[in-house]
């Protein structure tokens, strides 16, 4: 069995050495890449040959790449480099990686060409100035041969070790059995559905109720499917972090945690010496799951290179070690991968990148392989992985996509940051400055202010100023660290994500300004620039289409056509809903058709919601959640109940809670215990909570969920209206009574709860909204 590898994986393997050193980058989008490598080519001869394809072998490596140009007539081998800030800053481990893949691709072109002798050439094309400087070596064919070898020397052992382990782990998935006797009421079905569409390469929109048993459901078919279709990577995608831990728990369930491992290592460090596995799980996966930098990082205070952190200085020289050691402990979980990295004195977060490369299973949230700058899709296109893709609470998945491809950038931010800025910033930001309050005038227009306004094109002028300045920025940036907390470090990320996000303006996005009003000493209002996306399907297409095949699931994906007109998953994506193993006579619904919560009536409406929350309470003795669409009115209902029924117990949830706020509000669902916990709908405690049993009998939903009216929103509806022609619904009516679904479903969790969902506004009643409302409840009773 031969191992395939990139010319680029197996060099990034191999040459890299010393320290970690983020201080030349970012390096140019992919677009600026793509352009620049365009631009370079295009300046060569005729005879010019572009993109060559070129494989060789070493015992059982296969090495693969595409040179980027060889010039025949000079016998030279280019490889193009696009980059920002001055080439004197790049760092020497960076320059020798370029050199190692150059030489490679250098012994793959004399093999094939039968050259004895070649010209390799490193070009690095600078993005902003569109300046070549070109670095060549002479070399013979037999000097790129022993390049070439000793590369592929340092990665044999390693490939070897892959084979074995993906064989181990291939037969283990083969053997393997679902965990319990049987699967619950519908998982079977469940799983059918999932190991299908994976097998037929395809995506699937599974609308599953809770009490199925999603996650293991999803997890075991597609870890069947992995050996035979075959697959590399399976990641599991998921919008909360609720939903991380819950695939953990599933992992394993299915016997991947290795039992020297202790459960509590999810939340702390397992102690020294335990990295490696003590003893071989039952299923050896690789298990990963990714944390954001902020949370991963060990010395927030420091920059991201070897004379500030002394995680990142020799991070290469001690990746080695840390690799191996992490790969055999397999379960690395944010604790475990902590465990290992501060071991080897090496950084979390990068650990984590790193083994992105070799785990089986990356849980993670959806922004790894959906957005931007995904790391996870950036690899299953570079590596050409087979991915299985699991997209856990999916409905999500269009706030979220709209939130990846949207950029902001907060004038009032950047008026206090201009005061602080060192000598040589100056200038290009006073440049950014002027264009950006230029902008601003344009909400002053004919003597008439407006707070809000859509602008028909990009503003060309700030943008190239942005782009400028961010080049300067990250020139400065390799002089001097910057706190990778601090103002400008925020700033500068934030404009490079707006000029990522303005290469791929379209249709699908809005540019508009809101108003700053002046604050100090400032005589002029700003304007908080917004590229704000409306559908995300243009962008996530081709993240779908990049996968071996995959499944969205959640317990709201209707109606479908929401969701494919908005996520663009492929046509051919089959969309199916599972019945609910619950049963009618579980649960109890009632509509108020007498109760209006609309803005205008909130002040009517207060008396008649206390007195039915009242009435239900005393009906049945328990814990209830309320639902409201804002604290404000949340408030004002629970003042007003406590003045009417101080016998009534009662919490509430508040604006920014943390963790420990958060638990001791579910705290308060105790079995046995009774009262009425405020919450808001869409808010923390609308989903993703299990609250089985007496812990929770009812709900009462005094709201549709509807998306404040507004010129944004507005704006949304117009364009949803203009490209998909659904305005309305798409804009406000579906994501509210996707909310109020949500929120009721934590009502019933088991077979044995039994509960009451009161949805407390008129318009529940209408045909439309009933019609969303799940299969299995029963018919609303109507007072
Ligand atoms: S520990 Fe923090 S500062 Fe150090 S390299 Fe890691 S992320 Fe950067």
């Amino acid at each position: 069995m031969s191992y395939r590898i990139a010319v680029r994986a197996l060099c990034e393997f191999s040459a890299k050495a010393g320290d970690l050193d983020l201080r030349f980058t970012p390096s140019p989008s992919a677009q600026e890449g793509i352009a620049g490598h365009r631009v370079v080519s295009e300046r060569r001869g005729e005879r010019y040959e572009r993109e060559v394809a070129l494989a060789g072998h070493y015992a059982h490596l296969e090495v693969r790449g595409r040179a980027d140009g060889y010039d025949p007539d000079a016998n030279r081998l280019e490889e193009i480099k696009t980059h920002r800030g001055d080439l004197a800053r790049q760092p020497a481990n960076q320059r020798a990686l370029h050199w190692a893949q150059a030489q490679v691709y250098g012994h793959l072109l004399c093999l094939a060409r039968g050259l004895d002798q070649l010209d390799v050439t490193l070009v690095y094309f600078d993005i902003a100035s569109q300046r070549e400087t070109p670095l060549s070596q002479r070399c013979s064919a037999s000097e790129l041969r022993e390049v070439f070898e000793t590369h592929c020397q340092r990665f044999l052992a390693w490939a070897q070790q892959e084979l074995a382990h993906r064989r181990r782990r291939d037969a283990a998935l083969v053997a393997l059995n679902f965990p319990f006797a049987d699967f619950r009421a519908g998982q079977r079905e469940l799983a059918e559905a999932v190991y299908k569409a994976t097998h037929t390469r395809r995506w699937l929109l599974l609308q599953a109720p809770t009490g199925i048993g999603k996650t293991l459901g999803t997890l075991f078919p597609m870890l069947k499917a992995m050996p035979g279709e075959p697959l590399d990577r399976v990641f599991f995608l998921t919008a909360r972090n609720t939903g991380q831990q819950l695939a953990l728990e599933a992992l394993e369930q299915l016997g991947a945690r290795p039992p020297g491992v202790s459960a509590a290592c999810a939340e702390a460090p397992a102690p020294a010496g335990s990295s490696a596995g003590e003893a071989t799980p039952a299923l050896p996966l690789r298990v990963l799951t990714l944390t954001a930098r902020e949370k991963a990082c060990e010395h927030p205070d420091k920059a991201c290179h070897g004379e500030a952190c002394p995680l990142a200085a020799g991070f290469y020289d001690r990746l080695p070690a840390a690799r191996s050691a992490a790969a055999e402990r397999g379960w690395l979980d944010r604790a475990g991968l902590r465990t290992v990295a501060l071991e080897h004195q090496v950084c979390p977060y990068y650990l984590g990148q790193e083994m992105s490369r070799w785990a089986d299973v990356v849980v993670a949230d959806v922004n790894y392989y959906f957005d931007l700058h995904a790391q996870l899709y950036a690899l299953t296109l570079q590596q050409q992985w087979q991915v299985g893709i699991l997209v856990d609470e999916a409905h999500n998945l269009v706030e979220r996509g709209r939130g990846m491809y949207t950029a902001t950038l907060d004038h009032a931010a950047f008026r206090r940051l201009m005061p602080q800025l060192p000598a040589p910033l100056k200038r290009p930001l006073a440049r950014v400055a002027t264009a950006w309050q230029d902008l601003a005038e344009q909400l002053d227009e004919a003597g008439t202010t407006r707070d809000y306004r859509v602008l028909e094109r990009l503003p060309g002028k700030l943008i190239a100023a942005l782009q400028h300045a961010v080049s300067r920025i990250v020139e400065y940036q390799s002089e001097q660290p910057i706190a990778l907390d601090g103002e400008l470090q925020r700033f500068s990320f934030e404009a490079q994500h707006l000029c990522r996000v303005a290469e791929t303006f379209g249709n699908h996005s809005l540019c508009d300004l809101t108003r700053q009003p002046p604050r100090g000493r400032q005589r002029r209002a700003g304007a908080m620039l917004t590229l704000r996306n409306v559908v995300p399907a243009p962008f996530l297409a081709a993240r779908f289409a990049a996968a071996h095949g995959g499944t969205l699931f959640s317990a709201t994906l209707s109606p479908q056509g929401y969701f494919r007109d908005l996520l663009g998953v492929p046509d051919a994506a089959p969309w199916l809903a599972l019945g609910s193993p619950f049963a009618a006579g579980q649960l109890e619904v009632r509509i108020a058709t007498r109760l209006s919560t609309r803005y205008a009536h909130r002040e009517a409406s207060l008396e008649p919601l206390v007195a039915r929350i009242a009435a239900g309470f005393h009906q049945r003795r328990g814990n209830y959640l309320a639902f409201f669409s804002s604290f404000a009115y949340l408030e004002q209902v629970a003042d007003r109940l406590a003045q009417r029924h101080p016998e009534v117990p009662q919490w509430r949830q508040a604006a920014r809670m943390d963790d420990a706020a958060r638990t001791s509000f579910l705290a308060r669902f105790e079995s046995g215990g009774a009262g009425v916990g405020f919450a808001v709908l869409g808010g923390i405690f609308g989903e993703g909570i299990d609250l089985p049993g007496e812990r929770l009998i009812g709900a009462f939903v005094a709201t549709l969920g509807l998306p404040q009216v507004n010129p944004v929103n507005e704006q949304m509806r117009e364009r949803l209206q203009a490209l998909l022609g659904s305005g309305y619904d798409y804009a406000y009516f579906y994501p509210g009574m996707q909310k109020v679904i949500q929120a009721a479903g934590r009502v019933i969790r088991t077979a044995s709860d039994r509960g009451v969902i009161e949805l407390l506004d008129d318009r529940f009643a209408q045909p439309r909204a009933q019609a969303l409302l799940p299969a299995w409840w029963p018919e609303p009773r109507l007072d």
